[in-house]
């Protein structure tokens, strides 16, 4: 790890080192890189309390580093290979609920209707 990297970690997780969700303290968070260029970090953060996961861009600036989250029902192997994926689009969506109304009895429980 370079020195830019160690400042970036250092400086990144007290950015990151409590759960927003139950509201665990610092060491509870663990931190996986999802993709980094020079000045923007993707990271997957799981709480090791709650077993809840962010997603964080954490951009660096030169007034400093600025992060934003959301929470994510994705695994760090799920962030890295969907990173990849075009984005759906409503025809798909359609297609999707169609599919499903077929199969009315998982229709029917992932709906409730
Ligand atoms: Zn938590």
């Amino acid at each position: 790890m370079n020195p830019n990297q160690s400042s970036f970690f250092e400086e990144g997780l007290k950015l990151i080192s409590f759960c927003p969700l139950c509201q665990a303290k610092q060491g509870a968070m663990e931190a996986s890189t999802v993709e980094e260029t020079a000045d923007n970090h993707l990271v997957h953060l799981r709480c090791r309390q709650c077993q809840s996961s962010i997603l964080a861009l954490v951009t660096v600036t030169p007034m400093g580093l600025s992060s934003v989250g959301m929470i994510t029902d994705l695994s760090v192997a799920d962030a890295r290979r969907f990173k990849e994926s075009e984005p759906i689009d409503f025809d798909e969506v359609i297609a999707l609920n169609l599919d499903l109304k077929n199969h009315s009895l998982f229709y029917q429980t992932l709906v409730g209707v």
